[in-house]
């Protein structure tokens, strides 16, 4: 039996700032996934603290949550069967370097601190992030 699961993505200020947000979106949907909910805001350094709560004792910690919060993002959830897995498929490899043609961070990647997308690593973290930005 399939169901529909659910992640978190995020598109980074980085890919904000250069407008690239429809082209991105564009590309979730020609890959089957449903935009369900989407907001674009910008978040306090405080808040990106907690999201990436689990990189805290790593050295790109803090330039990291400045760089999140640093502009405007695009929080989406996004729909298909198998979302989580799917999502970091397209997203590709952390370093746009490392990033296989036809992926996300291939295509606008910038480095590896500004990779232009967020996505959920499992099912579990994507419900808590999920959560995070659209709780209310
Ligand atoms: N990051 C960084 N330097 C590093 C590793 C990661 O700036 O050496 C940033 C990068 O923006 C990455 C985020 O920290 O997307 C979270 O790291 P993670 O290992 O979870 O990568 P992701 O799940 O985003 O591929
Ligand atoms: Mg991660």
């Amino acid at each position: 039996m399939s169901s529909i699961e659910q992640t978190l993505s995020i598109i980074k200020p980085d890919a904000v700032e250069r407008n690239l947000d429809k082209e991105i979106k564009q590309m979730f949907i020609k890959n089957g996934f449903t935009i369900f909910k989407e907001k674009k805001i910008q978040i306090e350094k405080s808040e990106a603290e907690k999201f990436y709560k689990v990189h805290e004792t790593k050295p790109f910690y803090s330039d990291l949550c400045s760089y999140l919060s640093s502009g405007p993002i695009v929080a989406m959830i996004l729909e298909k069967e198998n979302a989580v897995i799917d999502n970091r498929k397209l997203m590709g490899a952390t370093n746009p370097k490392d990033a296989e043609d036809g992926t996300i961070r291939k295509k606008y990647g910038i480095s590896i601190d500004k990779n232009s997308v967020h996505g959920s690593d499992s099912v579990e973290n994507a419900k808590k992030e999920i959560d995070f930005f659209f709780r209310d």
